[in-house]
């Protein structure tokens, strides 16, 4: 293949997830990449999470009210020679399976660690998930304005908990009150920091060599301990090395404070050196090279409501090959019919616009009107599907149930559209005639019956329900799988796919269940 121009303009993307934990940071430093981008002049104006411009519909006063961000949207922004597309993520302690399968529609990830908490939670999980695709992760740590932990304990902390190797790119002189600024270990530039400059692209101030007179007037009495610091860190630390970052064992790891937009211009920098150009994806067919000129996409999320104008929904493509233009025609592959595209949006910093054209790595909004569900893939005519976007298996699970019983059938067609669009994972037992429904996180259940009395005009309850978790079953031995049928009916249940599903009540049942039989397999998560 020729080095065309649109082969060069699909090697400029970028695309993008922030994995972090709540408060670490991530809508502060998505603000300062979109300065940086130069998209808007001021940050602050990122979300509707802290400012209320678009949250006008009911859908986003359930976000209101609850102070958080429910929906997660997609930016791009040029930098450099490059397009950057950044897929946010909800930002809540609480989240759905919409951030897991966020993670399979990037080609790397940004990490952002809170320096005073180091890795928690919620990011062990996301990384989890990164790890099942290798996905390259960049590292930030955060919050250098403050009084963090010691930066190599929390290095240490990064390989162990999470298990990748950490090559620190530079590393901080002080902390907190006493912060000066970062150090490049590849450069030997020393970075200097400014407070105050939160909302501006400063001036780059730059020191170079550690072993300037300026290095040694900004140390001071800091001088021979630092140099010692940095000798140890070099000789304790993984060195940078690209082809580990890109198939996911080492994070580059830049230190700096987002707040005062410190030390994230330097780590955009790296990401847009080292992380991937759009990748190739693997289909059931064959693997679909990004640069190809046919072209292919995949349904990675589909969000409700996002424009108060108009109460439809939207399908997130994550394009993996060829352009998409205004008004072509794309074969939706899993209905089998061709269908014209006329108007698909476009993420430009939060707002949607109307696009032209995109490429590999791009993201595009459709209009579902009830057709298109995650998973989907979409073509210039050929019969694949991407693979690769999981169904999680939920952690919590309720019984719902109606205020008003005769309302039982809008309920099962909102509850069988909210599955489909992967809003919550929905459960019809074999022995009785409730409905359960699972989620990833307890946030999800109310925005279910939110979205249910809003859209559907239903009225549920949840009650709780003894489900400790659920698993996929299958069998090649269609004998031994009707004596388990038979054995573990009570357990049963089938999803909002038609697929049979083990509800197990404990830990204990479900490993003692997986014992007694051995030729089933219980999957935890499920292919679209
Ligand atoms: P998110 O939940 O990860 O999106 O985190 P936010 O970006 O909303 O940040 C959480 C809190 O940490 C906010 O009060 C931010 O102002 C604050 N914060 C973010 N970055 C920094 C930083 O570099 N230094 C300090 N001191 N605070 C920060």
């Amino acid at each position: 293949m020729s080095n065309s121009p649109f082969q060069q303009e699909i090697a400029k993307r970028r695309t993008f997830a922030i994995i972090s934990h709540p408060d670490a940071g991530k809508t502060t430093i998505t603000e300062k990449l979109i300065l940086l981008g130069q998209l808007i002049q001021v940050a602050g104006t990122v979300k509707g999470k802290k400012n209320d411009r678009a949250a006008t519909s009911d859908w986003m006063s359930l976000e209101k009210e609850r102070g958080i961000s429910v929906t997660s949207s997609v930016m791009q922004f040029p930098y450099k020679d490059r397009v950057v597309n950044l897929l946010d993520t909800p930002g809540h302690e609480d989240f759905s399976e919409d951030t897991y399968r966020t993670l399979t529609a990037v080609d790397s990830a940004l990490m952002i660690i809170d320096g005073a908490k180091g890795v928690e939670d919620r990011t062990i999980k996301l990384m989890n998930v990164c790890r099942l695709r290798d996905t390259p992760i960049l590292s930030f740590v955060n919050k250098m304005d403050r009084d963090i932990r010691d930066p190599i304990e929390l290095l240490d902390e990064v390989e162990s908990v999470l298990g990748i190797a950490a090559a620190p790119i530079n590393w901080p002189i002080g902390m907190g009150r006493d912060f000066k600024g970062v150090y490049n270990l590849y450069t030997d530039v020393i970075h200097v920091f400014q407070a105050g400059k939160g909302s501006v692209v400063a001036e780059d101030i730059q020191i170079k060599g550690l072993e300037s007179d300026e290095a040694k007037a900004l140390l001071d009495d800091e001088y021979n301990n630092y140099l010692e610091e940095i000798e140890l860190v070099r000789g304790a630390s993984h060195e940078f090395d690209l082809s580990a970052y890109l198939s996911g064992q080492l994070t580059p790891v830049y230190f700096g404070t987002a707040l005062s937009n410190f030390g994230v211009r330097e780590m955009l920098d790296g990401f847009v050196d080292w992380a991937p150009a759009p990748l190739n994806r693997a289909t059931d067919q064959r693997e679909v090279d990004a640069k190809e000129d046919a072209f292919a996409g995949f349904i990675f999320k589909i969000q409700a409501n996002m424009d108060p104008k108009h109460r439809d929904r939207i399908a997130f493509m994550r394009v993996c090959s060829g352009t998409y233009r205004k008004g072509m025609k794309m074969r939706h592959v899993r209905i089998g019919k061709d269908i014209k595209i006329a108007d698909a949006v476009s993420f430009l910093a939060g707002d949607r616009e109307l696009l032209e054209e995109a490429v590999s790595g791009d993201i595009i909004g459709l209009h579902n009107h009830g057709t298109i569900q995650i998973g989907d893939t979409f073509t210039d005519g050929e019969e694949l599907k991407f693979t690769g976007i999981p169904h999680f298996a939920p952690e919590l699970f309720r019984r719902i149930r109606l205020r008003d019983p005769l309302k039982s059938k809008q309920l099962q067609k909102g509850l069988q559209q909210l599955s489909e669009e992967g809003s919550t994972q929905v459960f019809m037992p074999q022995r009785n005639t409730d409905l359960i429904v699972g989620a990833v996180g307890t946030l999800q259940f109310d925005v279910v019956a939110y979205r249910l009395k809003d859209e559907y005009k239903v009225e549920a309850l949840y009650e709780p329900i003894n489900v400790y978790t659920a698993r996929w079953v299958d069998c090649d031995d269609p004998k031994k799988f009707e004596e388990f049928k038979r054995k573990c009916a009570d357990n049963l249940a089938i999803d909002g796919g038609g697929h049979l599903t083990y509800l197990a009540p404990t830990r204990v049942n479900l490993s003692l269940t997986e014992e007694r039989h051995p030729e089933v397999r219980f999957r935890a998560t499920r292919e679209h």
